[in-house]
């Protein structure tokens, strides 16, 4: 038999474990110009938590019943297709099951050679081009500009603070726990890091560990943590949207202070993105961050829960901090 996670209720505020059901199925039958996928790794995100809700965006919501989805790692088990040969790596948005047949349309062949497979869904994946991409294309960060990111210890913000080094930035993490406040400064370069949640006023330790303000502000979590940066922007400054976990469990759309006077004061440019604007660039975000990692420029962290039986829960981790770098689950 074969073993499916199905979304079995949405999610109020926080999801939870009974928001999920496992169920067993036939083992698929290979059609012809198939091939047979066994899953190795799945990779959870916050942006599923959007999906969980029956709410429009610029990705369908999951059904209810059905199948969830996110970027897999697989092996191919049999093959009807002559693009892929039995042994093969793929990569692409796949179900949560552990095996699973597709016509390989949107697979991406990947070579466990060059990188580790789970880095394909990590830094040479879908969060390393959204730092590479969100950073360069908005942020466009000049030598000696300061850098803060939030959600800095996570995949998408560990990634992005390195590239700020390399591009000869001073830069500046924020995260939860003086654990990953350590690790940003002594594994990934940054010059400073503040725990947002033992530290009083935030708006001031950004001001004290940003003497010239700050340039560019990637933000990965929004909520009050942005609010403190946004006091802090520089003139012609850009804050990068890349992501809002803080409100993602909210039930209704949260009020905060507002932030236009500081980008009229500043003449700072702010700009939500999402990675997929930036498909047609991908091969030069992938060239840059699989060079910086061969070099070791870039340092890449990763979270491995094992079993299949815990993606749920992995899942749920992320909005409690529990990851460092990319949370993957290994099947
Ligand atoms: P992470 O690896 O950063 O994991 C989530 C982290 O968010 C947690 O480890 C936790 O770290 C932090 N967090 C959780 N709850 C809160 C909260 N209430 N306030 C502040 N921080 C919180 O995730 P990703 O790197 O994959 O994603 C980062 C952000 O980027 C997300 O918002 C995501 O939706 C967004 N994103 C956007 C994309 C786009 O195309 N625009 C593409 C990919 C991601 P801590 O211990 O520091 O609290």
């Amino acid at each position: 038999m074969n073993k499916t996670i199905i979304l079995n209720s949405r999610p109020v505020g926080k999801p939870q474990l009974s928001d999920f059901k496992f169920v067993e199925e036939e083992m698929p039958a290979l059609k012809e110009g198939e091939i047979l996928l066994k899953t190795k790794f799945v990779s959870v995100d916050p942006y599923l938590r959007g999906r969980m809700s029956d709410a429009k965006s610029y990705v369908p919501p999951f059904e209810l019943q059905k199948a969830m989805s996110s970027g897999v790692v697989a092996e191919v088990l049999e093959s009807q297709n002559e693009k892929f040969k039995k042994g093969d790596f793929v990569s692409g948005m796949l179900n949560w099951k552990e095996f699973q047949t597709s016509i390989g349309e949107n697979l991406l062949k990947i070579d466990d050679k060059i990188a580790p497979l789970s880095n394909y869904l990590g830094v040479l994946g879908m969060t390393g081009l959204t730092a590479y991409f969100g950073l360069t294309e908005i942020g466009k960060p000049q030598k000696g500009e300061t850098l803060v990111v939030s959600g800095a210890a996570g995949a998408v913000g560990s990634i992005v603070g390195q590239i700020g080094k390399i591009l000869g930035c001073r830069v500046i993490g924020i995260a939860g726990t003086d654990e990953k406040v350590e690790m940003l400064k002594s594994k990934f370069g940054f010059d400073e890091a503040i725990n947002y949640k033992t530290t009083e006023n935030m708006t001031k330790a950004i001001a004290e560990v940003c003497p010239d303000g700050v340039d560019v502000y990637f933000d990965n979590v929004g909520g009050t943590i942005s609010d403190s940066v946004h006091a802090n922007i520089n003139r012609l400054g850009r804050i990068i949207v890349c992501g809002a976990i803080s409100a993602y469990n909210d039930t209704s759309v949260p009020q905060g202070p507002r932030v236009e006077h500081f980008l009229i004061r500043k003449s700072a440019l702010m700009q939500g993105f999402i990675v997929g604007n930036y498909a047609d660039k991908f091969p030069e975000g992938m060239k840059h961050l699989s060079q910086w990692l061969s070099e070791g420029k870039l340092i890449y962290s990763e979270t491995i829960v094992e079993g299949f039986e815990n993606i749920p829960q992995a899942f749920i981790d992320l909005f409690e901090g529990k990851n460092k770098g990319k949370m993957i689950v290994k099947i």
